[in-house]
């Protein structure tokens, strides 16, 4: 199912004031859904010490969500200097924050390292001797090579740039305790959209093995794994949910049987973005125009810029026409936007009822890697992000871009060099 039904019931009576107030088109994101998102989560793993979610936030860097998810418990992902100065600004601090990132400059680990830190997520084995302080905790990011994946958007691990291989992991740890770091975290990202729980309890099973094995050789005891995101949520009517409960309950077994071994366990992190916070989320935006040439085309008022992914992954985002859920017959068309780029489209020959010049088309499941990966080509403006509070009430949480956003990067002191 995509956006959930009580989503769908609560905002529907009043969407149509909301986009009279606020004008089309936006994306709103639930605050009911997302609250009960994160119990969930927190509920589901309730039985491993010191489980902790780090919001991924590049899903959605919006400060107003993430005050929700701190509220929560969560912590943050951040793979950029921008992304943790957002998280330090809604007060997150020290270990509250990660900083996985790859081919990172010195510059960017000082800031990292500075205002109480983060946790430093090494993608690579020679990073350590480049740091400009030796941190009392470090994690490296580890890529197993050759294991099964889930699917194209994670592609496959040999191919990857991510992470440390395996041959080199024991070294890793063993260069950075002898430079003096004192407590260690894993970390691995295999997974992507991925439904199947079993890959994630696997997941999960690979990272114990491997701290065993280092543990085994250098003695060191692990502060935490980290499974990484990429819990998938259900794009399509009729594709059945992740199964949470059950990988919490494989997980769970896995912890208690490596404490039963070993005598210890590490605590549990999870980075997930889109499982969070996509389904929370639809992008609303009024029919302009309607075309009949060799398809028919409906023309809205947003583009690709305000939602990629259909155009970059040929994704499906389920879409309904407010008020027209029921209506018969029909009509295969594509909804297009108006890049000059034919993969503009937020469908492509998708069965709708007729619709109006007017007419509000909801695109669902736009709450992560929606908006956040906008962009400006053919001078496109992204749009305004509201929230749907549990209360009812509607805000605006970030306004639409405007001509002068596009033209800010022109405004500059005038620098010049040569001819030599
Ligand atoms: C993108 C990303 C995530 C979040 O992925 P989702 O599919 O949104 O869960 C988490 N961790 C890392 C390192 C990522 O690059």
């Amino acid at each position: 199912m995509p956006m959930s039904p009580e989503f769908k019931n609560r905002l529907a009576p009043i969407l149509p004031q909301i986009v009279h107030k606020f004008g089309t088109p936006f994306h709103i994101y639930d605050e009911a859904g997302i609250n009960q998102t994160c119990d969930e989560l927190n509920l589901a793993f309730e039985k491993i010490q010191g489980f902790k979610e780090y919001f991924a936030v590049k899903a959605l860097p919006n400060p107003s969500i993430m005050t929700l998810l701190k509220d929560k418990g969560f912590g943050f992902d951040c793979s950029s200097i921008p992304e943790i100065t957002l998280s330090r600004n809604i007060g997150s601090q020290g270990e509250e924050i990660m900083f996985t990132s790859n081919n990172t400059s010195s510059q960017q680990f000082q800031k990292a390292l500075e205002q109480n830190g983060s946790i430093l997520n090494l993608d690579d084995i020679s990073l350590i001797s480049k740091l400009p302080e030796i941190p009392e905790l470090i994690c490296f990011r580890y890529n197993p090579g050759s294991r099964r994946t889930g699917n194209k958007i994670i592609g496959n691990p040999m191919e990857s740039k991510y992470g440390v291989t395996h041959d080199q992991i024991v070294t890793a740890y063993k260069k950075a305790r002898n430079l003096g770091v004192k407590r260690f975290g894993i970390h691995t990202m295999l997974a992507s959209n991925e439904l199947d729980y079993e890959y994630m309890v696997e997941t999960a099973d690979m990272l114990l093995t491997v701290i065993k094995q280092i543990h085994g050789t250098l003695g060191i005891q692990f502060d935490f794994i980290n499974i990484g995101g990429g819990l998938g949520i259900p794009y399509t009517p009729g594709t059945p949910k992740f199964n949470l409960s059950a990988m919490a309950l494989g997980i769970t077994r896995s912890f208690e049987a490596f404490k039963k071994q070993n005598g210890w366990t590490p605590k549990l992190y999870m980075e997930s973005g889109r499982f969070i916070t996509g389904p929370h989320g639809v992008l609303v935006t009024s029919v302009i125009n309607h075309k009949a040439t060799y398809r028919n085309y409906v023309g809205v008022d947003t583009s690709m810029s305000a939602l990629m992914r259909p155009g970059m992954y040929e994704a499906y985002h389920h879409i309904h026409i407010h008020g027209k859920e029921n209506l018969t017959p029909l009509k295969k068309v594509d909804v297009v936007g108006a890049l000059c780029e034919n993969n503009d489209k937020f469908a492509v020959q998708r069965d709708l009822p007729a619709t109006v010049e007017g007419d509000i088309l909801v695109i669902h499941d736009t709450g992560a890697h929606g908006h956040a990966m906008g962009f400006n080509y053919n001078g496109q403006l992204r749009p305004k992000e509201l929230l749907f509070k549990k209360d009812m009430g509607v805000e605006l949480i970030r306004r639409a871009e405007t001509m002068d956003d596009y033209f800010a990067t022109l405004n500059f002191n005038p620098k010049t060099m040569g001819p030599i």
